[in-house]
């Protein structure tokens, strides 16, 4: 990681920053590429665009790291809420939540709870289709408790999905055992700063990883136990090279799916669902959004010219 991605992935951690940055104007200017608005009126509405244009999508309400418990059940209440305007609007959309703002940090019972009932609603939010709770990755640190509450709460009710990160030399471990499962699983690339001891710091190390783990979560023996496979990534090389491959299996571009991020890569959004392959995006919204963004500048620091840019023309 070089050091401006460093130095970006640290802001994103600093409270100091998180506390004051968002109130500037070109910091607010530059994140709204990122994100269709802070109120969830925002993000449905743009669910529906993308939903005409055959995307289906994610969404979430920025927030980590929870410390109290009122405030993960007011994280739970939304959530219920959102679930209930997605099944009136008939939206293809699902959710995916972080522990941590489900109260991993207090209590991993009471974050369990959460969760549990966020997946419940989850079932029930589509009476025509069944719809997945994803849980997003955070942090090493938190790795194993994410993976321990997700494969506990899969004994329960199997609509659940988890996130797993290519950059982690751990990951092709973790993937043998949802691929066991028969897990919904979506593969990222990671999106944290992590040691060289447990995470590949070189680039081109990541991406193999990431296609190799592609290759495990749609294998034959995956398909078999029922894996959904959603490869998480802007990556145009990563994503030719794995449909290449999954076209040569035999798989067919409706069982080969994909997901962005709001804002990023639009023209390939739209060419993956033209072209018949599952294409779907992760809508971000809500007011707490200064770690994510400087993570999201982390991932392209050319993205910090945008800030720049808006620092000229606020
Ligand atoms: C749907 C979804 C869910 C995610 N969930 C998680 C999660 O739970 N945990 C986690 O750790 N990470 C998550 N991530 C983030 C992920 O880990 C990466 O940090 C992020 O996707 C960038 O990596 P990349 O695969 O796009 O590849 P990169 O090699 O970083 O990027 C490939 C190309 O995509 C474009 N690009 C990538 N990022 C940006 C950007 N920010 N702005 C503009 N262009 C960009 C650039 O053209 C770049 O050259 C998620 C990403 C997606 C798409």
């Amino acid at each position: 990681m070089n050091s401006i991605r460093r130095m970006l992935v640290k802001a994103s951690e600093s409270r100091w920053l998180r506390e004051r940055a968002p109130r500037l104007g070109f910091v607010r200017g530059a994140a709204a590429r990122f994100m269709p608005g802070e109120k969830p009126e925002e993000a449905l509405a743009a669910a529906r665009t993308l939903a005409d244009s055959g995307i289906s999508t994610l969404l979430t309400q920025l927030g980590e790291n929870i410390a109290v418990r009122a405030e993960a059940e007011k994280v739970v209440a939304h959530y219920l809420d959102l679930l209930e305007r997605v099944r009136d609007a008939d939206l293809p959309s699902e959710v995916s939540v972080k522990l941590t703002q489900l109260g991993l940090d207090l209590d991993r019972e009471f974050c369990f709870a959460n969760l549990a009932t966020l997946i419940e609603r989850s079932r029930a939010a589509s009476p025509a289709a069944e719809k997945t709770l994803w849980i997003d990755m955070e942090q090493s640190a938190y790795v194993d408790a994410t993976l321990e509450l997700h494969a506990r709460a899969r004994k329960k009710n199997r609509n659940v999905g988890v996130c797993v990160q290519a950059y982690l030399r751990r990951t092709e471990k973790d993937v043998e055992s949802v691929v066991s499962m028969g897990a919904a699983v979506r593969l990222v690339k990671g999106a944290y700063s992590e040691p060289p001891e447990i995470a590949f710091p070189k680039k081109e190390d990541v991406d193999e990883n990431f296609f190799r783990l592609s290759q495990m979560l749609l294998s034959p023996e995956a398909r078999r136990a029922g894996v959904r496979a959603v490869m998480a990534t802007h990556d145009r090389k990563l994503i030719a090279r794995i449909s290449e491959w999954a076209a040569a299996q035999g798989i067919a571009k409706s069982q080969l799916e994909f997901a962005m991020l709001f804002g990023i890569q639009r023209a390939e959004q739209l060419r993956l669902a033209r072209e018949g392959y599952r294409s779907g995006v992760l809508i971000s919204y809500g007011s707490f959004w200064f770690p994510w963004f400087m993570r999201r500048l982390a991932e392209r620091p050319a993205n910090v010219l945008f800030l720049v840019r808006n620092l000229f023309s606020s």
